[in-house]
């Protein structure tokens, strides 16, 4: 059995308690280097074998892993965040079911949840956006043509944009050209929960510049909408004129 783990955003406190006893015992870790903060992996057992899979293949990949797991050692694959979102995590599952290879998955903290954590926010305002739209530009590799950034924007929901923190000039132009307004709220954040951490705040008219004074190009996320400002209804939820299932009203 092969554990697919969820590292979180980088603090090595918001690993789950089952991905660190995973990792903890594992014979063998494949981890994605580029983004795994190192200190998740502090607990690993002295002798085990680690591997950073930015120097590997897929092929390798499955090659380390499928051997370890035959020779019936403890295998644990280490993502950035959750594996399921930009994990390239399907592909690695789909080999391991060509080769008859059980595995689960561990999920962890996305950075986009981790970022909402930093920036004190909630994605999801009454009367401002019930909507969350993760999605990427297009860069090295494209996106599908019907998920183009000016159409996502037309709908006002609030937009994470994941791997795109190098082109914030096309992101925020594209943004405006769909219909978002130049003065809408957005909010950068580098390395969210690392202790280099950083958090740049503007609009979609002038964060490209303030960005880019900064020296972020990458290992951040764009959020955008007005959940980032301060107009919004009261929740329902906890309206004390609205029942809920758990809550009478004041009539009764
Ligand atoms: N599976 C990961 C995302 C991997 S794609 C997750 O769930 O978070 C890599 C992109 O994620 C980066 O380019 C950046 O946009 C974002 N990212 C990952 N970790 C981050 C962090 N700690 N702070 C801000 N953005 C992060």
């Amino acid at each position: 059995m092969i554990h697919f783990i969820g590292a979180g955003p980088g603090d090595p406190e918001l690993l789950t308690i089952k991905g660190k006893r995973l990792i903890d015992e594992a014979d063998v870790i494949v981890y994605a280097g580029s983004l795994v903060n190192p200190k998740v992996l502090e607990g690993a057992k002295e002798g085990a074998e680690i591997h950073d899979s930015a120097y590997m293949d897929l092929d390798q990949v499955i090659e380390v892993m499928s051997t370890a797991e035959r020779q019936g050692k403890k295998v644990v694959r280490v993502h950035t965040g959750d594996p399921a979102v930009y994990g390239a995590h399907r592909e690695q599952m789909d080999r391991l079911d060509e080769l008859g290879i059980e595995y689960d998955v561990v999920p962890g903290v996305s950075s986009f949840l981790a970022t909402a954590a930093v920036l004190k926010s909630e994605y999801t305002l009454p009367d401002v956006s019930q909507t969350v739209i993760l999605t990427r530009m297009e860069g090295r590799t494209p996106v599908p043509p019907r998920e183009k950034l000016e159409d996502l924007a037309k709908h006002h929901a609030t937009m994470i944009i994941f791997l795109s923190a190098g082109f914030m000039d096309e992101l925020s132009s594209k943004l405006i050209a769909g219909g978002y307004e130049p003065e809408t709220p957005v909010a950068v954040v580098y390395k969210a929960t690392w202790p280099d951490q950083r958090i740049v705040r503007g609009t979609l008219a002038d964060i490209a510049g303030k960005v880019r004074e900064a020296g972020i190009t990458r290992t951040a996320l764009t959020v955008v909408g007005w959940f980032l400002g301060d107009d919004y209804q009261l929740s329902k939820l906890y309206d004390k004129n609205f029942t809920t299932g758990y809550r009478k009203g004041l009539d009764g």
